[in-house]
């Protein structure tokens, strides 16, 4: 069976090689649908209750992503200028697209599904937006 939690988290990011106008820093609110797959508990009757995917995976979200600035490790100048700001920073290994960000979170959500509840992740959606989104499989 499976089971799926909706976070949210607004950050900034910028893509270095985009030709066009994602080259700059700019934010988005996101929202991100976290899928896991396993058996019901019998005695709960639950995958896993929802209160701990918020207080485990939506803390995640909130202390590393949101209002964070999300930058490729090898972005010296952009790290620098957010270093310069004061600004929370995630950095990640390459240019922070949507779909970099789904793989990210695919990264991490399966190890915490696994060691936290020993739960499958499914996939990951990325929302940019109000009309776009990514998924990606683990
Ligand atoms: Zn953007």
């Amino acid at each position: 069976m499976k089971i799926a939690r909706w976070f949210k988290f607004c950050a900034a990011h910028r893509l270095p090689t985009h030709a066009g106008k994602c080259r700059s820093l700019h934010g988005h609110s996101y929202r991100v649908r976290v899928v896991l797959s396993g058996e019901v508990d019998s005695e709960s009757g639950m995958i896993v209750d929802f209160a701990e995917l918020d207080s485990d995976l939506g803390r995640y979200v909130q202390d590393s992503l949101d209002h964070a600035t999300i930058l490729d490790r090898a972005d010296a100048n952009g790290i620098e200028g957010a270093r310069l700001l004061g600004a929370k920073l995630l950095l990640i290994d390459e240019e922070p697209t949507s779909e970099a960000i789904a793989r990210f979170l695919v990264e991490r959500f399966s190890v915490l599904a696994k060691e936290l509840w020993r739960l499958r992740l499914d996939s990951i959606r990325v929302c940019e937006g109000e009309s776009g989104w990514v998924e990606a499989s683990a």
